[in-house]
């Protein structure tokens, strides 16, 4: 079986020249995976815009209607980052759509990937860090409301903590929440996770595998969750902008097959979504996105899942 991608063209929704948030990746992430054949275009599913009322399974109905209507105040679009038009409002949403996609395809063929999501700073009523609704808060809610899934655990390696996630699961037995990031970046207030695990800036490769590996077996016997939700953000990389650490290429791939052979082995399914990544070179951060898709490839054919 082929692993399963998720992809929509609408994930690139145009912004104003010279914007940080590089929006283009998304759509070089697919031509690259094609162009490299990590991929064939048979293997790639397309999502759609979710329902509201899923939307509104984790947001309130205000803050839904306001994004989507452009009617937010300034203050509220600001800790946003991103210029609100009608193409950003439809890709929001058809990235959720893609997550709780993805999710589903983990369910039934054991390993998918999103080639967007991870918008973990959004919390119910606003959103903050170039994230709107929380795609990883609502698939959850979307399977168990489905009864496809009890138990989900969240996996963020994405560099900054899963602030929202935390914040909306809180208090939640169902879905356990697990955020390792660098402790003196974004968001400057931090959320409770489940479990947090703070790094210090600067740490490399080895370290930060070592870190891993000491709580990853032990999290997935302590929860035994129907899916995990795995957030694979590039922004631990040593050249991202936005980072504070310093793996390399070969360190987020190690980092992904750990996670993705951990729980594969453990016969965990897993849904993986992009996350993070600030780079003024795409072609090398589009690289270091494709790198979780590489590993899933792997890990897909060598276990015949
Ligand atoms: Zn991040």
């Amino acid at each position: 079986m082929d692993l399963p991608i998720v992809y929509h063209p609408d994930y690139v929704a145009p912004l104003p020249e010279g914007h940080r948030f590089p929006m283009a990746k998304f759509w070089l992430l697919y031509e690259l995976l094609l162009k490299d054949g990590v991929a064939y275009d048979n293997q790639f599913h397309i999502p759609t815009v979710p329902q509201q009322e899923l939307i509104e399974l984790v947001h309130t109905n205000s803050y839904v209607n306001a994004y989507c209507q452009g009617t937010l105040d300034a203050k509220a679009q600001r800790r946003i980052g991103l210029p609100w038009s009608p193409a950003l409002a439809n890709r929001t949403c058809v990235a959720v759509g893609g997550t709780i996609l993805t999710a589903s395809l983990a369910l039934q063929y054991g390993l998918a990937c999103n080639t967007a999501g991870g918008t973990h700073h959004a919390f119910p009523s606003y959103g903050s860090g170039f994230c709107i609704f929380n795609d990883l808060a609502i698939a959850t809610r979307v399977l168990q409301k489905l009864n496809l899934v009890q138990k989900v655990l969240i996996i963020d390696l994405d560099v900054h903590q899963g602030d929202g996630t935390a914040f909306i699961f809180q208090g939640d037995d169902s879905v356990f929440t697990f955020s390792m990031h660098c402790d003196v970046n974004f968001p400057g207030t931090k959320q409770k996770s489940d479990l947090d695990v703070p790094l210090p800036i600067g740490m490399e490769d080895d370290d930060y595998l070592q870190t891993l590996a000491k709580y990853l077996p032990d999290l997935l016997s302590q929860v035994k969750p129907d899916i995990v939700l795995y957030d694979a953000g590039v922004d631990p990389h040593i050249a991202d902008k936005l980072g504070k650490l310093a793996l390399t290429d070969t360190g987020i791939f190690r980092r992904d097959m750990q996670v993705l052979t951990t729980c594969v082995a453990g016969g965990y399914p897993v849904a993986c979504v992009i996350g993070g990544g600030y780079a003024d070179n795409l072609k090398d951060l589009v690289y270091r996105h494709s790198l979780v898709i590489r590993a899933a490839t792997g890990v897909m054919s060598s276990k015949h899942i």
